[in-house]
Protein backbone atom coordinates (compact mmCIF):
# COMPACT_ATOMS: atom_id res chain seq x y z
CA UNK A 1 0.00 0.00 0.00
CA UNK A 2 1.17 3.44 -0.74
CA UNK A 3 1.63 6.15 1.89
CA UNK A 4 -1.26 7.66 0.87
CA UNK A 5 -3.74 5.11 0.90
CA UNK A 6 -2.39 4.44 4.57
CA UNK A 7 -2.92 7.65 5.49
CA UNK A 8 -6.33 8.31 3.93
CA UNK A 9 -7.36 4.50 5.29
CA UNK A 10 -6.79 5.45 8.48
CA UNK A 11 -8.69 9.22 8.45
CA UNK A 12 -12.24 9.62 10.18
CA UNK A 13 -13.52 12.55 9.53
CA UNK A 14 -17.01 13.52 10.54
CA UNK A 15 -18.89 16.14 12.88
CA UNK A 16 -21.66 15.84 15.65
CA UNK A 17 -25.48 16.20 14.80
CA UNK A 18 -27.76 17.41 17.49
CA UNK A 19 -30.43 19.72 18.90
CA UNK A 20 -29.07 21.70 21.35
CA UNK A 21 -28.39 20.35 25.13
CA UNK A 22 -28.31 16.99 23.92
CA UNK A 23 -25.15 16.81 25.29
CA UNK A 24 -22.72 17.47 21.96
CA UNK A 25 -20.63 19.71 23.81
CA UNK A 26 -20.04 17.22 26.77
CA UNK A 27 -19.03 14.53 24.58
CA UNK A 28 -16.91 16.34 22.32
CA UNK A 29 -15.00 16.66 25.86
CA UNK A 30 -15.18 13.17 26.41
CA UNK A 31 -13.86 11.94 23.01
CA UNK A 32 -11.11 13.93 22.69
CA UNK A 33 -10.31 12.87 26.05
CA UNK A 34 -10.43 9.48 24.78
CA UNK A 35 -7.83 10.55 22.27
CA UNK A 36 -5.66 11.04 24.60
CA UNK A 37 -6.00 15.12 23.14
CA UNK A 38 -6.74 16.82 26.61
CA UNK A 39 -5.88 15.77 29.98
CA UNK A 40 -8.69 17.06 32.12
CA UNK A 41 -12.13 17.53 30.64
CA UNK A 42 -14.01 20.73 30.34
CA UNK A 43 -11.67 22.15 28.49
CA UNK A 44 -13.52 22.57 25.62
CA UNK A 45 -15.58 25.03 27.09
CA UNK A 46 -12.21 26.30 28.65
CA UNK A 47 -10.90 26.55 25.12
CA UNK A 48 -13.65 28.46 24.12
CA UNK A 49 -13.37 31.31 26.83
CA UNK A 50 -9.51 31.32 26.09
CA UNK A 51 -10.15 32.42 22.73
CA UNK A 52 -12.74 34.49 24.05
CA UNK A 53 -10.31 36.50 26.23
CA UNK A 54 -7.84 36.79 23.39
CA UNK A 55 -10.27 37.49 20.56
CA UNK A 56 -12.45 41.07 20.47
CA UNK A 57 -14.74 39.70 17.36
CA UNK A 58 -15.77 37.21 19.87
CA UNK A 59 -16.66 39.31 22.41
CA UNK A 60 -19.99 39.58 20.65
CA UNK A 61 -20.00 35.43 21.60
CA UNK A 62 -19.43 36.38 24.68
CA UNK A 63 -22.19 38.59 25.14
CA UNK A 64 -24.46 36.85 23.39
CA UNK A 65 -23.10 33.82 25.68
CA UNK A 66 -23.35 31.84 22.01
CA UNK A 67 -21.07 30.47 19.79
CA UNK A 68 -20.72 31.52 16.72
CA UNK A 69 -17.58 30.14 14.73
CA UNK A 70 -17.05 26.45 14.72
CA UNK A 71 -13.48 24.60 14.32
CA UNK A 72 -11.87 21.63 13.76
CA UNK A 73 -10.77 19.02 16.04
CA UNK A 74 -7.91 16.72 15.16
CA UNK A 75 -6.97 13.40 17.63
CA UNK A 76 -5.55 9.96 17.04
CA UNK A 77 -7.06 6.81 18.41
CA UNK A 78 -5.92 3.24 17.97
CA UNK A 79 -4.39 3.34 14.46
CA UNK A 80 -6.86 5.77 13.20
CA UNK A 81 -7.01 9.88 12.92
CA UNK A 82 -9.95 11.49 13.94
CA UNK A 83 -11.21 14.64 12.60
CA UNK A 84 -14.02 16.17 14.27
CA UNK A 85 -15.65 19.44 12.48
CA UNK A 86 -17.47 21.25 15.33
CA UNK A 87 -20.58 23.58 14.32
CA UNK A 88 -22.19 26.27 15.66
CA UNK A 89 -24.62 25.56 18.12
CA UNK A 90 -27.13 28.64 17.23
CA UNK A 91 -29.52 27.84 14.86
CA UNK A 92 -28.78 31.77 13.56
CA UNK A 93 -25.71 30.19 12.02
CA UNK A 94 -27.36 26.92 10.63
CA UNK A 95 -26.19 27.86 7.18
CA UNK A 96 -22.70 27.34 8.72
CA UNK A 97 -23.48 23.81 9.87
CA UNK A 98 -24.95 22.79 6.67
CA UNK A 99 -21.69 23.62 4.63
CA UNK A 100 -19.48 22.01 7.08
CA UNK A 101 -21.75 18.94 6.93
CA UNK A 102 -20.43 18.78 3.18
CA UNK A 103 -17.16 17.94 4.08
CA UNK A 104 -17.29 15.08 6.56
CA UNK A 105 -17.75 11.51 5.37
CA UNK A 106 -20.01 10.86 8.57
CA UNK A 107 -22.12 12.20 11.57
CA UNK A 108 -22.64 11.03 14.95
CA UNK A 109 -26.55 11.86 15.95
CA UNK A 110 -26.79 12.58 19.45
CA UNK A 111 -29.95 12.62 21.22
CA UNK A 112 -31.23 13.04 24.65
CA UNK A 113 -33.32 9.87 25.98
CA UNK A 114 -36.13 12.04 27.57
CA UNK A 115 -36.49 14.14 24.63
CA UNK A 116 -36.44 12.08 21.64
CA UNK A 117 -35.73 13.43 18.03
CA UNK A 118 -35.71 17.25 17.73
CA UNK A 119 -36.46 20.24 15.54
CA UNK A 120 -33.18 20.94 15.17
CA UNK A 121 -32.19 16.85 14.81
CA UNK A 122 -34.43 17.04 12.14
CA UNK A 123 -33.68 19.64 9.87
CA UNK A 124 -29.94 18.07 9.91
CA UNK A 125 -30.71 15.05 8.99
CA UNK A 126 -32.25 15.65 6.49
CA UNK A 127 -28.92 17.96 5.26
CA UNK A 128 -27.28 14.94 5.98
CA UNK A 129 -29.62 12.78 3.61
CA UNK A 130 -28.96 14.59 1.18
CA UNK A 131 -25.27 13.14 0.84
CA UNK A 132 -26.48 9.83 2.07
CA UNK A 133 -24.20 10.73 5.14
CA UNK A 134 -23.54 7.64 7.08
CA UNK A 135 -24.60 7.81 10.99
CA UNK A 136 -23.98 6.78 14.16
CA UNK A 137 -26.60 7.26 16.40
CA UNK A 138 -25.78 8.08 20.55
CA UNK A 139 -28.91 8.11 22.99
CA UNK A 140 -27.75 10.50 26.02
CA UNK A 141 -28.20 10.91 29.57
CA UNK A 142 -29.29 7.56 30.19
CA UNK A 143 -28.25 8.66 33.93
CA UNK A 144 -31.43 10.55 34.23
CA UNK A 145 -35.10 9.65 33.82
CA UNK A 146 -36.03 9.51 30.31
CA UNK A 147 -38.83 7.32 27.71
CA UNK A 148 -38.29 3.86 26.91
CA UNK A 149 -35.63 2.97 24.90
CA UNK A 150 -37.52 1.04 22.51
CA UNK A 151 -39.86 4.13 21.68
CA UNK A 152 -37.29 6.31 21.33
CA UNK A 153 -36.01 4.03 18.65
CA UNK A 154 -39.51 3.86 17.41
CA UNK A 155 -39.61 7.50 17.10
CA UNK A 156 -36.08 7.93 15.13
CA UNK A 157 -37.44 5.46 12.71
CA UNK A 158 -40.63 7.33 12.16
CA UNK A 159 -39.17 10.42 12.07
CA UNK A 160 -35.91 10.38 10.74
CA UNK A 161 -36.95 7.60 8.34
CA UNK A 162 -34.01 5.85 9.26
CA UNK A 163 -33.29 1.85 10.40
CA UNK A 164 -31.78 1.41 13.96
CA UNK A 165 -29.74 -1.21 14.67
CA UNK A 166 -28.81 -1.25 18.43
CA UNK A 167 -25.34 -2.26 19.38
CA UNK A 168 -25.72 -1.38 23.01
CA UNK A 169 -28.63 -1.83 25.59
CA UNK A 170 -29.19 0.13 28.83
CA UNK A 171 -29.55 -1.72 31.84
CA UNK A 172 -32.15 0.30 33.30
CA UNK A 173 -32.08 3.79 33.14
CA UNK A 174 -32.25 6.97 36.01
CA UNK A 175 -31.22 6.14 39.60
CA UNK A 176 -31.81 2.35 38.53
CA UNK A 177 -29.39 2.47 35.69
CA UNK A 178 -26.70 -0.06 35.58
CA UNK A 179 -24.97 -0.40 32.58
CA UNK A 180 -24.81 -1.01 29.16
CA UNK A 181 -25.29 -4.33 27.44
CA UNK A 182 -23.38 -5.19 24.19
CA UNK A 183 -24.80 -7.02 21.82
CA UNK A 184 -21.98 -7.87 19.44
CA UNK A 185 -20.12 -9.12 22.33
CA UNK A 186 -22.62 -10.52 24.22
CA UNK A 187 -21.17 -8.59 27.37
CA UNK A 188 -21.65 -6.12 30.12
CA UNK A 189 -20.06 -3.20 30.85
CA UNK A 190 -21.69 -1.76 34.34
CA UNK A 191 -21.67 2.09 35.28
CA UNK A 192 -19.85 3.54 37.30
CA UNK A 193 -20.70 7.01 37.89
CA UNK A 194 -18.03 9.64 37.56
CA UNK A 195 -16.99 13.05 37.01
CA UNK A 196 -14.27 14.71 36.13
CA UNK A 197 -11.47 13.48 33.34
CA UNK A 198 -10.83 10.57 34.50
CA UNK A 199 -11.12 7.48 32.14
CA UNK A 200 -12.09 4.95 34.90
CA UNK A 201 -13.22 1.14 33.53
CA UNK A 202 -16.56 -0.46 35.61
CA UNK A 203 -16.91 -3.96 35.71
CA UNK A 204 -17.58 -5.94 32.31
CA UNK A 205 -19.18 -9.31 32.56
CA UNK A 206 -18.84 -11.37 29.88
CA UNK A 207 -22.32 -13.27 28.88
CA UNK A 208 -25.99 -12.13 29.27
CA UNK A 209 -26.20 -15.83 31.29
CA UNK A 210 -23.29 -15.03 33.75
CA UNK A 211 -24.78 -15.69 37.05
CA UNK A 212 -22.17 -12.21 38.25
CA UNK A 213 -25.33 -11.03 36.30
CA UNK A 214 -27.63 -11.78 38.64
CA UNK A 215 -25.63 -11.30 41.76
CA UNK A 216 -24.72 -7.26 40.95
CA UNK A 217 -28.07 -6.34 39.22
CA UNK A 218 -30.40 -8.63 41.10
CA UNK A 219 -33.96 -8.38 39.64
CA UNK A 220 -32.79 -6.27 36.45
CA UNK A 221 -30.60 -9.23 34.97
CA UNK A 222 -33.68 -10.98 34.08
CA UNK A 223 -35.28 -8.09 32.78
CA UNK A 224 -32.53 -7.33 30.65
CA UNK A 225 -32.72 -11.17 29.41
CA UNK A 226 -36.42 -10.58 28.87
CA UNK A 227 -35.73 -7.26 26.68
CA UNK A 228 -32.87 -8.59 24.78
CA UNK A 229 -34.66 -11.21 23.51
CA UNK A 230 -37.72 -8.74 22.43
CA UNK A 231 -34.84 -6.44 21.33
CA UNK A 232 -33.49 -8.49 19.19
CA UNK A 233 -36.39 -10.09 17.37
CA UNK A 234 -37.88 -6.61 16.39
CA UNK A 235 -35.04 -4.43 15.43
CA UNK A 236 -32.83 -4.61 12.46
CA UNK A 237 -29.73 -6.39 12.92
CA UNK A 238 -26.53 -4.71 12.21
CA UNK A 239 -25.77 -3.74 8.97
CA UNK A 240 -22.54 -2.12 7.74
CA UNK A 241 -23.90 -1.73 4.08
CA UNK A 242 -26.70 0.02 5.46
CA UNK A 243 -24.76 2.00 7.58
CA UNK A 244 -22.55 3.10 4.80
CA UNK A 245 -25.48 3.51 2.46
CA UNK A 246 -27.51 6.13 4.67
CA UNK A 247 -30.39 3.77 5.44
CA UNK A 248 -29.53 2.07 8.76
CA UNK A 249 -27.73 3.87 11.40
CA UNK A 250 -26.41 1.78 14.88
CA UNK A 251 -27.27 3.51 18.49
CA UNK A 252 -25.67 3.67 21.12
CA UNK A 253 -26.35 4.12 24.61
CA UNK A 254 -24.93 5.62 27.36
CA UNK A 255 -23.83 9.13 29.93
CA UNK A 256 -22.06 11.41 27.96
CA UNK A 257 -20.94 13.54 31.54
CA UNK A 258 -20.08 10.45 33.41
CA UNK A 259 -18.36 9.40 30.46
CA UNK A 260 -20.04 6.32 30.12
CA UNK A 261 -20.83 4.52 26.82
CA UNK A 262 -18.17 6.54 24.81
CA UNK A 263 -15.93 4.06 24.70
CA UNK A 264 -17.75 1.62 22.94
CA UNK A 265 -19.10 4.41 20.46
CA UNK A 266 -15.61 5.49 20.07
CA UNK A 267 -14.33 2.13 19.11
CA UNK A 268 -16.89 0.86 16.90
CA UNK A 269 -16.83 4.45 15.25
CA UNK A 270 -13.67 3.64 14.25
CA UNK A 271 -14.36 0.52 13.00
CA UNK A 272 -17.67 1.30 11.16
CA UNK A 273 -17.51 4.80 10.24
CA UNK A 274 -15.91 4.92 6.39
CA UNK A 275 -12.44 6.48 5.38
CA UNK A 276 -12.60 9.48 2.45
CA UNK A 277 -14.70 8.12 -0.55
CA UNK A 278 -14.54 9.04 -3.90
CA UNK A 279 -16.72 12.64 -4.18
CA UNK A 280 -17.90 14.46 -7.43
CA UNK A 281 -17.11 17.27 -9.00
CA UNK A 282 -18.39 18.90 -11.92
CA UNK A 283 -16.46 17.42 -14.35
CA UNK A 284 -15.69 13.49 -13.13
CA UNK A 285 -15.52 11.84 -10.06
CA UNK A 286 -11.92 12.01 -8.06
CA UNK A 287 -10.76 9.05 -5.77
CA UNK A 288 -8.96 10.16 -2.64
CA UNK A 289 -6.00 7.92 -3.73
CA UNK A 290 -5.09 9.44 -6.74
CA UNK A 291 -1.82 11.55 -6.00
CA UNK A 292 -2.40 15.21 -7.40
CA UNK A 293 -3.76 17.11 -4.19
CA UNK A 294 -7.16 18.36 -4.70
CA UNK A 295 -9.65 19.73 -2.22
CA UNK A 296 -12.36 22.57 -1.69
CA UNK A 297 -13.35 25.66 0.87
CA UNK A 298 -16.49 24.69 3.14
CA UNK A 299 -15.91 27.66 5.86
CA UNK A 300 -14.01 30.54 6.00
CA UNK A 301 -13.46 32.27 9.36
CA UNK A 302 -12.49 35.40 10.38
CA UNK A 303 -10.48 37.14 13.01
CA UNK A 304 -9.22 33.33 14.50
CA UNK A 305 -5.94 35.47 15.65
CA UNK A 306 -7.25 39.02 16.27
CA UNK A 307 -3.61 40.60 16.51
CA UNK A 308 -3.42 39.67 12.45
CA UNK A 309 -6.69 40.62 11.44
CA UNK A 310 -6.89 37.27 9.59
CA UNK A 311 -9.31 35.09 7.86
CA UNK A 312 -8.91 32.01 7.32
CA UNK A 313 -10.50 29.39 4.55
CA UNK A 314 -11.17 26.25 5.67
CA UNK A 315 -10.50 22.99 3.05
CA UNK A 316 -11.27 19.36 3.02
CA UNK A 317 -8.54 17.30 1.75
CA UNK A 318 -10.40 15.39 -0.77
CA UNK A 319 -7.46 13.34 -2.84
CA UNK A 320 -3.45 13.32 -3.10
CA UNK A 321 -1.51 15.32 -0.07
CA UNK A 322 -0.63 18.56 0.65
CA UNK A 323 2.96 18.86 1.82
CA UNK A 324 4.40 22.40 3.28
CA UNK A 325 5.30 24.61 0.54
CA UNK A 326 3.80 22.96 -2.35
CA UNK A 327 1.50 24.97 -4.82
CA UNK A 328 -1.62 24.56 -6.12
CA UNK A 329 -3.97 26.22 -8.44
CA UNK A 330 -6.82 28.17 -7.31
CA UNK A 331 -8.91 27.11 -9.74
CA UNK A 332 -11.57 29.84 -10.25
CA UNK A 333 -9.34 32.73 -10.30
CA UNK A 334 -6.61 30.48 -12.92
CA UNK A 335 -3.62 31.18 -10.20
CA UNK A 336 -1.38 28.65 -8.92
CA UNK A 337 -0.48 30.12 -5.35
CA UNK A 338 2.47 28.74 -3.19
CA UNK A 339 1.43 27.39 0.69
CA UNK A 340 3.77 27.45 3.23
CA UNK A 341 2.10 28.08 5.89
CA UNK A 342 -1.45 26.14 6.21
CA UNK A 343 -3.03 25.77 9.21
CA UNK A 344 -3.67 21.97 11.30
CA UNK A 345 -5.70 21.92 14.24
CA UNK A 346 -4.57 19.21 16.33
CA UNK A 347 -7.14 19.63 19.25
CA UNK A 348 -7.78 22.80 18.19
CA UNK A 349 -4.35 24.13 19.22
CA UNK A 350 -3.20 26.13 15.85
CA UNK A 351 -0.13 24.96 14.25
CA UNK A 352 1.68 24.75 10.91
CA UNK A 353 0.97 21.33 9.13
CA UNK A 354 3.74 19.34 7.27
CA UNK A 355 1.60 17.36 5.39
CA UNK A 356 -1.91 16.60 5.23
CA UNK A 357 -4.31 13.71 3.95
CA UNK A 358 -7.63 13.37 2.38
CA UNK A 359 -10.01 13.82 5.01
CA UNK A 360 -8.04 16.31 7.23
CA UNK A 361 -8.55 19.81 7.29
CA UNK A 362 -6.04 22.40 6.23
CA UNK A 363 -6.90 26.39 6.90
CA UNK A 364 -4.85 28.77 4.52
CA UNK A 365 -4.44 32.54 4.90
CA UNK A 366 -7.07 34.28 3.08
CA UNK A 367 -6.91 37.75 2.11
CA UNK A 368 -9.83 38.45 0.25
CA UNK A 369 -9.03 35.55 -3.03
CA UNK A 370 -10.97 32.48 -1.17
CA UNK A 371 -14.60 32.04 -1.40
CA UNK A 372 -16.53 29.27 -0.04
CA UNK A 373 -16.82 26.25 -2.62
CA UNK A 374 -13.73 26.94 -4.08
CA UNK A 375 -11.83 24.17 -5.32
CA UNK A 376 -7.62 24.06 -5.20
CA UNK A 377 -6.09 21.20 -7.59
CA UNK A 378 -2.55 21.00 -8.93
CA UNK A 379 -3.75 21.89 -12.00
CA UNK A 380 -6.77 20.06 -13.49
CA UNK A 381 -9.83 22.30 -13.98
CA UNK A 382 -11.89 20.20 -11.11
CA UNK A 383 -14.72 22.04 -9.28
CA UNK A 384 -16.08 20.34 -6.12
CA UNK A 385 -20.19 21.13 -6.13
CA UNK A 386 -22.71 20.56 -3.33
CA UNK A 387 -22.29 22.98 -1.02
CA UNK A 388 -25.42 24.73 -0.21
CA UNK A 389 -26.94 28.65 0.13
CA UNK A 390 -30.49 28.91 1.19
CA UNK A 391 -32.33 32.18 0.33
CA UNK A 392 -32.52 33.87 3.32
CA UNK A 393 -35.70 35.17 5.13
CA UNK A 394 -34.78 37.87 6.36
CA UNK A 395 -33.85 41.25 5.20
CA UNK A 396 -32.02 44.76 5.77
CA UNK A 397 -31.30 47.76 3.72
CA UNK A 398 -27.56 48.52 4.98
CA UNK A 399 -27.63 52.69 5.19
CA UNK A 400 -24.17 53.99 5.62
CA UNK A 401 -24.09 56.92 8.49
CA UNK A 402 -20.98 58.94 6.40
CA UNK A 403 -21.06 58.80 2.93
CA UNK A 404 -17.36 58.87 2.47
CA UNK A 405 -17.38 55.42 3.38
CA UNK A 406 -19.02 53.81 0.77
CA UNK A 407 -16.03 52.09 -1.21
CA UNK A 408 -15.04 50.60 2.20
CA UNK A 409 -18.53 49.42 2.89
CA UNK A 410 -18.99 47.58 -0.32
CA UNK A 411 -16.04 45.82 -0.17
CA UNK A 412 -17.02 44.70 3.60
CA UNK A 413 -20.58 43.60 2.68
CA UNK A 414 -18.85 41.70 -0.46
CA UNK A 415 -16.20 39.90 1.67
CA UNK A 416 -18.53 38.92 4.25
CA UNK A 417 -20.91 37.17 1.37
CA UNK A 418 -18.22 35.80 -0.03
CA UNK A 419 -17.36 34.29 3.38
CA UNK A 420 -20.80 33.17 3.72
CA UNK A 421 -21.82 35.77 6.77
CA UNK A 422 -24.35 37.25 5.62
CA UNK A 423 -25.77 37.27 1.33
CA UNK A 424 -25.33 40.21 -0.51
CA UNK A 425 -28.50 41.37 -2.84
CA UNK A 426 -27.99 44.53 -5.29
CA UNK A 427 -31.20 44.94 -6.35
CA UNK A 428 -31.51 46.81 -10.43
CA UNK A 429 -33.56 49.44 -10.01
CA UNK A 430 -31.17 51.37 -7.76
CA UNK A 431 -27.79 51.23 -5.95
CA UNK A 432 -29.40 49.78 -2.86
CA UNK A 433 -27.88 47.36 -0.63
CA UNK A 434 -29.70 44.43 0.76
CA UNK A 435 -28.59 42.09 3.36
CA UNK A 436 -29.98 38.67 3.35
CA UNK A 437 -29.60 36.50 6.12
CA UNK A 438 -31.39 33.37 7.70
CA UNK A 439 -30.79 34.09 11.26
CA UNK A 440 -31.43 37.51 12.52
CA UNK A 441 -27.44 37.46 15.04
CA UNK A 442 -25.99 37.16 11.46
CA UNK A 443 -26.80 41.17 11.16
CA UNK A 444 -25.67 41.95 14.86
CA UNK A 445 -22.36 39.80 13.36
CA UNK A 446 -21.95 41.34 9.94
CA UNK A 447 -22.66 45.16 11.67
CA UNK A 448 -20.09 44.37 14.00
CA UNK A 449 -17.68 43.00 11.73
CA UNK A 450 -18.26 46.13 8.61
CA UNK A 451 -17.15 48.22 12.04
CA UNK A 452 -14.46 46.52 13.64
CA UNK A 453 -12.58 45.47 10.36
CA UNK A 454 -13.63 47.73 7.88
CA UNK A 455 -14.34 51.01 9.68
CA UNK A 456 -17.92 51.25 8.40
CA UNK A 457 -21.10 52.54 10.58
CA UNK A 458 -24.31 51.28 8.99
CA UNK A 459 -27.79 51.36 9.40
CA UNK A 460 -29.77 48.44 9.01
CA UNK A 461 -33.15 49.19 8.25
CA UNK A 462 -35.96 47.08 7.53
CA UNK A 463 -36.27 46.27 3.87
CA UNK A 464 -39.66 45.55 2.16
CA UNK A 465 -38.77 42.14 1.00
CA UNK A 466 -39.95 38.76 2.72
CA UNK A 467 -38.14 36.12 0.58
CA UNK A 468 -36.34 35.45 -2.20
CA UNK A 469 -35.37 33.05 -4.97
CA UNK A 470 -32.91 32.76 -7.31
CA UNK A 471 -34.50 32.88 -10.59
CA UNK A 472 -33.08 30.68 -13.96
CA UNK A 473 -34.75 29.79 -17.38
CA UNK A 474 -33.15 28.17 -20.09
CA UNK A 475 -35.32 30.27 -22.76
CA UNK A 476 -32.88 33.10 -22.96
CA UNK A 477 -35.77 35.19 -24.69
CA UNK A 478 -37.82 34.24 -22.06
CA UNK A 479 -35.62 35.39 -19.12
CA UNK A 480 -35.23 38.92 -21.14
CA UNK A 481 -38.88 39.40 -20.90
CA UNK A 482 -39.41 38.33 -17.38
CA UNK A 483 -36.37 40.61 -16.44
CA UNK A 484 -38.23 43.61 -18.45
CA UNK A 485 -41.70 42.56 -16.38
CA UNK A 486 -40.00 42.14 -12.78
CA UNK A 487 -37.59 44.83 -13.29
CA UNK A 488 -38.90 46.14 -9.91
CA UNK A 489 -38.06 43.05 -8.06
CA UNK A 490 -34.90 41.74 -9.11
CA UNK A 491 -31.05 41.79 -8.11
CA UNK A 492 -28.00 40.55 -8.07
CA UNK A 493 -26.42 38.43 -5.24
CA UNK A 494 -22.77 38.36 -4.56
CA UNK A 495 -22.05 36.33 -7.50
CA UNK A 496 -24.23 38.36 -10.01
CA UNK A 497 -26.77 35.33 -10.32
CA UNK A 498 -30.12 36.69 -10.91
CA UNK A 499 -32.35 36.45 -8.00
CA UNK A 500 -36.31 37.80 -7.37
CA UNK A 501 -36.97 39.69 -4.41
CA UNK A 502 -40.36 39.36 -3.14
CA UNK A 503 -42.10 41.78 -1.19
CA UNK A 504 -44.87 39.37 -0.43
CA UNK A 505 -45.28 35.50 -0.63
CA UNK A 506 -48.54 36.47 -2.99
CA UNK A 507 -46.03 38.56 -4.90
CA UNK A 508 -44.10 35.01 -5.50
CA UNK A 509 -46.42 32.74 -5.89
CA UNK A 510 -48.05 35.38 -8.53
CA UNK A 511 -44.67 35.95 -10.42
CA UNK A 512 -44.53 31.33 -10.46
CA UNK A 513 -48.11 31.56 -11.94
CA UNK A 514 -47.35 34.31 -14.85
CA UNK A 515 -43.69 33.25 -15.70
CA UNK A 516 -44.36 28.81 -15.21
CA UNK A 517 -41.18 28.54 -17.55
CA UNK A 518 -39.41 30.39 -15.08
CA UNK A 519 -37.65 28.24 -12.23
CA UNK A 520 -37.51 30.12 -8.57
CA UNK A 521 -34.84 28.33 -7.14
CA UNK A 522 -34.52 28.44 -2.65
CA UNK A 523 -31.32 26.61 -2.52
CA UNK A 524 -28.20 27.54 -4.33
CA UNK A 525 -25.21 24.67 -5.11
CA UNK A 526 -21.92 26.48 -5.42
P1 LIG B 1 -24.93 20.84 23.69
O1 LIG B 1 -25.79 22.06 23.71
O2 LIG B 1 -25.53 19.76 22.85
O3 LIG B 1 -23.49 21.09 23.39
O4 LIG B 1 -25.03 20.23 25.17
P2 LIG B 1 -24.01 20.24 26.37
O5 LIG B 1 -22.93 19.26 26.19
O6 LIG B 1 -23.62 21.65 26.70
O7 LIG B 1 -24.96 19.64 27.51
C1 LIG B 1 -26.19 20.26 27.87
C2 LIG B 1 -26.47 19.98 29.33
O8 LIG B 1 -26.70 18.59 29.53
C3 LIG B 1 -25.30 20.34 30.23
O9 LIG B 1 -25.82 20.89 31.41
C4 LIG B 1 -24.63 19.02 30.47
O10 LIG B 1 -23.95 19.00 31.71
C5 LIG B 1 -25.80 18.07 30.50
N1 LIG B 1 -25.42 16.70 30.11
C6 LIG B 1 -24.66 16.30 29.06
N2 LIG B 1 -24.53 14.95 29.07
C7 LIG B 1 -25.23 14.50 30.11
C8 LIG B 1 -25.49 13.20 30.65
O11 LIG B 1 -25.01 12.17 30.17
N3 LIG B 1 -26.29 13.14 31.75
C9 LIG B 1 -26.82 14.24 32.33
N4 LIG B 1 -27.56 14.07 33.40
N5 LIG B 1 -26.59 15.47 31.87
C10 LIG B 1 -25.81 15.61 30.77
Amino acid sequence: MSELQEQLHRRRTFAIISHPDAGKTTLTEKLLLFGGAIQLAGTVKGRKAARHATSDWMELEKERGISVTSSVMQFPYGESIVNLLDTPGHQDFSEDTYRTLTAVDSALMVIDVAKGVEERTIKLMEVCRLRDTPILTFINKLDREGRDAIEVLDEVEDILKIQCAPVTWPIGMGKRFKGVYDLRFDRTHLFSAQHGGRIAEGEIIQGIDNPRMDEVLGDQADELRVEMELVQGASHPLDLDAYIAGRQTPVFFGSAINNFGVRELLDAFVEYAPPPRPRATLQRPVDPAEEPFTGFVFKIQANMDPAHRDRVAFLRVCSGSYKKGMKMRHVRIGKTIQVANAITFQADERRHVEEAWPGDIIGLHNHGTIQIGDTFSEGEELKYGGIPYFAPELFRRVVLKDPLRMKALQKGVVQLSEEGATQVFRPLKNNDMILGAVGILQFDVAAYRLKDEYGVEALFEPANVKTARWVVCEDPKRLEQFKEKNYENLALDGDDQLVYLAPTRVNLDLAQERWPDVRYLATREL
